[in-house]
């Protein structure tokens, strides 16, 4: 079924895209606090070709002449203002090339045609949070939106004198004084987070003559944060990199978002939710690099492993989220641990600003010896003994899971005893030797034992003599 966004039809949403979508989601919610939920509608649609994605936010709420976007208006007041509606409305231009994998590069074959879907995306999601003018230019004058509004970020807008764009003393609504300024190229934004992240000077707004619809005003200026692909508050310039792959909003677009209201949302006080578990899971290797869904919320995230036969826990770190990279949505984290054979169960659990989330559900996996055990040395009986029932006794050999036990009468050449011998029943587990207890008659024996485990049968050791008197 389509439905309609902001006049465009929106198509069936690619599965494959989904991933990006979450990933842009999780980086921002890195970065943002809110103790609402950010609803988020986005519309796969048939855009004009110079269009790659465009966002803003679904509602307002009014305020004097301050028009808030719902999500911040929404997180400032601690409630959902208007429920029921989305909060924040992207469409992404289903015609353009896009990298839609958010954990790896762009390849470089497409780095001149594709654009990274998770890069664009926190671009149109800061549109959403607020970053945005209400201003329009007509013919040879420009007006703040809607009658005569802005949007908080409007009201950190001045011109090369210091003066506010939105004091209509200076700048009348509908004026071409207001449309000069527009395409000044002197537009700053003068917030005190954004100073303090740009080296003390407000931040330059891109303001270019002649003016240009839909970049003009809501983005950092082109000339000086758009033009070289490593600036790090290059993701708000009105212009996308092919093959750029820029998952940092930046410390200037963060500081200014702060600046418009987000810095005085209240710091969450729900604990983060439960972890779901990916990786590993059934076989793994020796060193397992462990991976689990980001959570909403999450500062840092404990990891245990616990040895399911003992029950004890061989790792226990909290580790931080920028450690495990779970801006990417998917924390990955590999600790400097190599863990024997065995059977291990582990678990994660969130810690936030507003406290520490449950534990999630265990995870099973196992690691496999990779070769066959090495030889096993049979130590007693040996030489003459009298004590009929003696304990054969041989060294346990690593990885081994159970021995093949063979007595054989050296007379009659008959096999007494040929079979497999666990590790339990043999006490290998407990020691360094095994020790199994086998009653016999008078007579000439010789015996032997070989290892087995799940890649094969070890060496077969050299047969030992002994006679019981
Ligand atoms: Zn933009």
């Amino acid at each position: 079924m389509n439905s309609q966004q902001d006049g465009d039809t929106c198509l069936e949403f690619p599965e494959n895209a989904k991933p990006a979508i979450v990933a842009a989601l999780n980086i921002w919610s890195t970065v943002l606090n809110s103790p609402v939920p950010i609803r988020v509608s986005v519309c796969w649609a048939r855009l004009d070709a110079r269009t790659l994605a465009q966002a803003g936010p679904t509602d307002f709420v009014e305020n004097g002449n301050i028009l808030r976007p719902v999500a911040l208006a929404n997180a400032l007041a601690g409630r959902d203002i208007l429920p029921n509606s989305t909060d924040i409305e992207v469409t992404i231009n289903s015609t353009a090339l896009w990298h839609l994998d958010p954990q790896n590069p762009i390849p470089a074959a497409q780095s001149t045609t594709h654009f990274d879907l998770t890069t664009n995306l926190l671009h149109e999601l800061a549109h959403g949070f607020g970053f945005f003018s209400t201003e329009e230019a007509g013919a040879g004058i420009a007006l703040w939106g809607n009658g005569s509004l802005n949007s908080p970020y409007d009201t950190f807008l001045q011109d090369a004198n210091g003066n506010a764009l939105t004091n209509r003393a200076v700048y009348p609504n509908n004026s071409l004084a207001l449309l000069n300024a527009f395409r000044s190229n002197q537009v700053v934004f003068n917030g005190a987070q954004a100073r303090a992240a740009n080296a003390g000077r407000p931040v330059s707004i891109h303001s270019p003559s002649p003016y240009e619809e839909g970049s003009s005003i809501s983005h950092v200026a082109e000339a000086v944060f758009g033009r070289d692909i490593n600036n790090i508050n290059r993701l708000m310039s009105p212009r996308a990199f092919w093959g750029d792959r820029n998952h940092n909003p930046g410390p200037i677009a963060i500081a200014m978002l702060r600046d418009i209201g987000w810095g005085t949302v209240p710091v969450p006080v729900t604990p983060p939710g439960v972890a779901v578990l990916r990786a590993p899971n059934g076989v793994a290797t020796a060193t397992p690099t462990y991976q689990w869904n980001a959570v909403l919320n999450a500062a840092d995230y404990l990891l245990r492993v616990t040895n399911s036969s003992t029950n004890a826990v061989v790792f226990q770190q909290w580790v931080m989220a920028s450690a495990a990279a779970c801006q990417t949505a998917v924390c990955s984290y590999k600790p400097t641990l190599t863990l024997p054979i065995g059977s291990y169960r582990w678990q994660v659990q969130a810690r936030g600003a507003g406290g520490t989330g449950a534990l999630s559900t265990a995870m099973n996996f196992t690691i496999r010896p990779t070769t066959v055990p090495p030889a096993s040395t049979p130590s007693y009986p040996t030489g003459t003994i009298t004590n009929r029932s003696p304990a054969f006794t041989w060294s346990a050999a690593n990885t081994a899971a159970d021995y093949y036990l063979q007595i054989i009468n050296r007379t009659t050449g008959a096999a007494l005893y040929q079979a497999w011998v666990t590790n339990a029943q043999a006490g290998c587990a407990t020691g360094t030797v095994c020790r199994f207890s086998r009653t016999l008659s008078v007579g000439n024996y010789m015996w032997r034992i070989m290892p087995r485990n799940v890649v094969g049968n070890g060496p077969a050791s050299a047969y030992l003599n002994f006679t019981v008197q």
